[in-house]
């Protein structure tokens, strides 16, 4: 499926050119045009998805192996020393684009601080009750 208002389909299915890394059958993985670090990436599902709560578990399953490989190329072809596989879902998570996606972002020693969070608190009570509630909805 594709929504025609799409920008990701037009670029996961080659009607808008990108810079491809990987394609096969179901997905495009491409550069992104606002890299965090040099060889940022977006994994791509061909199929329209908004986000990972409306995706094929097929195809969503495929995705973790997928940005290893990708993670490893960079390592090996532009001497990274890590990276970091990113996934936003909803606006108040960051999501700016509303087909499913992945960033998988390479880090180099000395780099810029990214993806973190300050760790907050809370106590065994308010985490038994949170476990409970996520439990409830799985
Ligand atoms: P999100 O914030 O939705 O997780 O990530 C969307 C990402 O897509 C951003 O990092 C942004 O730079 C990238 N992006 C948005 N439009 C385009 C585009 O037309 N081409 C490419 N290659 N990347 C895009
Ligand atoms: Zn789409």
């Amino acid at each position: 499926m594709r929504d025609g208002n799409c920008i990701f389909c037009k670029i996961a299915n080659g009607e808008i050119p990108s810079a491809t890394v990987f394609e096969d059958e179901d997905f495009r993985v491409i550069l992104d045009l606002g890299p965090a670090s040099k060889g940022h990436a977006l994994i791509l599902p061909k199929h329209h998805f908004k986000d990972l709560c409306e995706a094929d578990p097929a195809v969503a399953a495929k995705i973790l192996p997928l940005a290893g490989k990708v993670g490893q190329a960079m390592i090996k072809e532009l001497r990274a020393s890590g990276f970091n596989v990113v996934q936003n879902n909803g606006a108040s998570a960051g999501q700016t684009v509303f087909h499913l996606h992945v960033h998988v972002i390479p880090r180099y020693d000395g780099g810029p601080l990214m993806v973190s969070w300050v760790p907050g608190g809370a106590t065994a009570e308010e985490l038994a009750e949170t476990a409970e509630a996520i439990r409830r909805g799985i």
